[in-house]
């Protein structure tokens, strides 16, 4: 199992270190050449989503990883990604591959209670823990997407088809089991 990770900006490292501690190979997408290779599966780590899009499109690799992931490439998309899968951002005018029928509240938690941590259930998984930082949130979503996860009634996770979509940093904290989700229906 190959799972590519977009490696521009953000935090892939972290990715990067539990996929192989999960048995899975990796590679990082850089330029438009590394899109060559074949992989089963796509992360679009945290970071910042201006600048992922911006270089995204400098280097061309925008419009190539759109069709992928309309083709149904599977897709674990954490916090900035969550926000360049987003069709909209109800306080951003921007908006990226807009594959994921979503609308997103970028900074959601305002500057002062940027960053925090709380535990919730997530899908059928009891007691996840979420990191978040300077995190969005899903302010609505289309009825045929499946609300994996909420905080204070906000929702954080979902999951549509093939892209998996959190507005958290599973990959800052110890609990393997979302990513161990994800590499599940990458094989199926
Ligand atoms: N605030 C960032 C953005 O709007 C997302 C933050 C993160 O990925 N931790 O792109």
């Amino acid at each position: 199992m190959k799972i590519a990770v977009l490696a521009l900006q953000g935090a892939f490292l972290e990715h990067e270190d539990i996929l192989h501690k999960l048995g899975a190979d990796c590679i990082e997408l850089r330029k438009k050449a590394d899109l060559k290779e074949s992989f089963d599966g796509l992360i679009l780590p945290g970071g910042e989503s201006t600048a992922q899009g911006k270089l995204l499109r400098e280097l061309d690799m925008f419009r190539p990883l759109q069709e992928k992931i309309r083709d149904g490439l599977p897709v674990l998309a954490t916090c900035a990604g969550l926000i360049l899968l987003a069709e909209k951002s109800s306080n951003d005018e921007r908006a990226y591959f807009q594959t994921l029928p979503v609308t997103v509240r970028r900074n959601a938690y305002g500057r002062q209670l940027g960053s925090f941590h709380t535990v919730q259930d997530f899908g059928g998984m009891k007691h996840i823990p979420m990191t978040f930082i300077r995190a969005p949130y899903i302010e609505s979503a289309r009825e045929d997407v499946e609300i994996s996860a909420k905080v204070d009634g906000n929702i954080v996770g979902v999951r549509y088809r093939n892209q998996l979509a959190i507005s958290f940093h599973p990959e800052l904290d110890t609990d393997r089991r979302i990513h161990q989700y994800f590499l599940s229906f990458c094989k199926a």
